[in-house]
């Protein structure tokens, strides 16, 4: 069994990952696990960067092989905004409500046609021997006029998906596993991984 430590100490994303993982001969393990660790300096300029310093970083700091992400959402009439900055976008400690409300302000008078946007989901999984792999995972959407759903976290309220008539938020936990982001990056994840240990 190759251990695969998860960069998160979020227990909702642990047990995501080992969901995904579970047909491949891997034992996942949490950080929580490893005592204290300084937290990786997510300075990268991409998600593709802060995914890949981070599984580096716990790589080294664990020994063992690692996986870390880094997600957001890209909103198409702010040019990409607030893409790596989503979880500050309302200031450093600014929680989903006020993030919500920032970007509702920010898309004000935008027609509906021009609210396009994108979750994005970059995974980086870095072995012992400094081997990386990485998957990049998108839902498209678009971002509604009001906040509709009481379920996940985040801009999922305001991430409305025409195909499925609804916001992310208003989906089930199951579901949003099958279409999300982060979940389409898990499956491609899974995949390279499978080959990898093959
Ligand atoms: P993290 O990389 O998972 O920490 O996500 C960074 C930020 O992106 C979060 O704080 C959210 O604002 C946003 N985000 C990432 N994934 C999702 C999601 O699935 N739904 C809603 N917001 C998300």
């Amino acid at each position: 069994m190759k251990e695969v430590v998860v960069a998160t100490t979020n227990k909702g994303k642990v047990v995501e990952i080992a969901l995904a993982l579970a047909d491949l001969p891997v034992k996942v393990l949490d950080l929580s696990e490893f005592g204290d660790i300084p937290e990786a300096v997510e300075d990268g300029d991409s998600f593709m960067e802060n995914a890949r310093l981070k599984a580096r970083h716990y790589a080294r700091y664990t020994g063992k092989a690692c996986l870390a992400d880094d997600s957001g959402l890209e909103v198409d009439a702010l040019g990409g905004m607030p893409g790596i900055y989503s979880a500050r976008f309302a200031g450093e400690n600014a929680d989903d409500a006020a993030n919500n409300q920032k970007l509702l302000a920010e898309l004000t008078g935008i027609c509906p046609e021009q609210r396009t946007a994108r979750f994005r989901c970059v995974l980086a999984l870095v072995d012992i021997d400094g081997t990386i792999m990485t998957a990049d995972g998108v839902r498209e959407g678009m971002i509604g006029q009001e906040l509709r759903g009481l379920g996940g976290f985040g801009y999922d309220p305001l991430f409305y998906m025409p195909d499925m008539e609804k916001t992310m938020a208003e989906c089930s936990k199951s579901e949003k596993n099958e279409i999300s982001h982060r979940g389409q990056a898990l499956k491609i994840m899974s995949k390279i991984l499978g080959e990898y240990l093959k």
